[in-house]
């Protein structure tokens, strides 16, 4: 929460004064820390010893020993929080209470599911609703929450709605989305929002530093090229996901120094190499470069962000990308990412994409 001040202030209040709202609605960017922050919010709602608790967060706790019952929480093992993951809508490698295993070993280990399509479906909803309806096994409060909540189906969210309309007393629930136009208006209406900002690199860097064990020099790196997202920044830890990432830097290069004639072989020996989401991955991260390339055409690229980029693009890359127009060359890439998603060919898809951003055709 130390990278969300004025989250943290803001609930930290509703929480001391006992004034939480039954239900909530965590918006804002991805990877902005909000489906950690449902986690502290249940685990505020449920410590033991709150203030001396190390889980607390509190400036004197720090360092602190974990109560049980946060404990319990961190290890999603507590009986009383309740939390819906999308599930992939085709079969399925792994069963769910192996799913949930992998999370208790990396609560952000969502990474296996991540590029494919997934939904919440109304079973889940209806399975939540009963245990959430129930009186605390053991906590204070009990907690029902929906990360990506965007991803209910729209029956699904109509069976939430009840829950939202007569929540059980003990029970708050948490929604989070990074699109909450997504959520039919009827749900947004009856929740709290809060509006998370996009985490400070300083923020993402010291979270891979103490969950992660980055070294410091390493983590402030990632946290430049995550631009803010803290599920980019752990995808970095992974060198296959690193090694995207300097693909869309190389492949940019070359489209920014106008090498349109190598740009072929480096479309074949990515398809080679890629799977059909790492290739939107590729994608991603170069619409991710692009984006940073218009901030700092703007002036508004902090200077270890600026430093990192220089370093990946080059000075020439980027002085070429000052003179384009970026925004029609993202909306390029992102027209050929949705096209991934349909059974197109993966090489031909991507030199199209990159000949047309180096204005060549043959
Ligand atoms: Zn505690």
């Amino acid at each position: 929460m130390k990278g969300q001040p004025r989250v943290a202030g803001l609930a930290g209040a509703m929480l001391a004064a006992g004034k939480l709202p039954a239900s909530l609605l965590f918006t804002g960017p991805e990877g902005a820390g909000k489906e950690l922050a449902a986690m502290w919010t249940a685990a505020r709602l449920n410590c033991e010893a709150p203030g001396t608790c190390g889980a607390s967060a509190t400036p004197d706790s720090r360092g602190a020993a974990v109560c049980q019952a946060c404990d319990k929480i961190g290890r999603l093992e507590h009986p009383d929080i309740h939390i819906v993951y999308p599930l992939p809508s085709g079969p399925m490698e792994k069963t769910v209470p192996e799913i949930i295993e992998s999370r208790r070993a990396d609560f952000m280990a969502s990474g296996e599911f991540e590029g494919k399509a997934r939904s919440i479906g109304i079973d889940q909803v209806r399975e939540m609703i009963r245990e959430a309806s129930k009186q605390p096994f053991e906590g204070k409060r009990s907690v029902a929450m929906l990360p990506e909540a965007h991803l209910a189906t729209v029956e699904a969210q109509n069976a939430f709605l009840k829950l939202l309309e007569e929540p059980p007393p003990s029970t708050v629930l948490i929604l989070a989305t990074d699109h909450p136009d997504r959520l039919l208006p009827t749900i947004r209406s009856r929740c709290h929002e809060i509006r998370f900002d996009a985490l400070p690199d300083e923020a993402t860097g010291e979270f891979l530093s103490l969950f992660y064990s980055v070294e410091e020099r390493e983590a402030a790196r990632l946290a430049a090229i995550a631009q803010g997202n803290i599920r980019r920044g752990i995808r970095l830890l992974d060198p296959r996901y690193l090694g995207i990432r300097a693909d869309a830097a190389s492949m940019l290069k070359l489209v920014l120094a106008g090498k349109a004639a190598r740009l072929p072989a480096e479309a074949e020996a990515a398809a080679r190499e890629y799977t059909r989401e790492e290739t939107a991955r590729l994608m991603e991260e170069m619409v991710f470069l692009m984006r940073a390339a218009m901030l700092d055409r703007e002036g508004r690229l902090g200077p270890q962000r600026r430093s990192e980029l220089g370093k990946e693009l080059g000075a020439e890359a980027l002085a070429a990308a000052a003179e384009r127009d970026l925004p029609r060359d993202i909306r390029k890439i992102e027209a050929s990412s949705r096209n991934l998603s349909r059974n197109v060919d993966l090489e031909l898809t991507l030199v199209q994409l990159l000949l047309d951003l180096a204005g060549k055709w043959y």
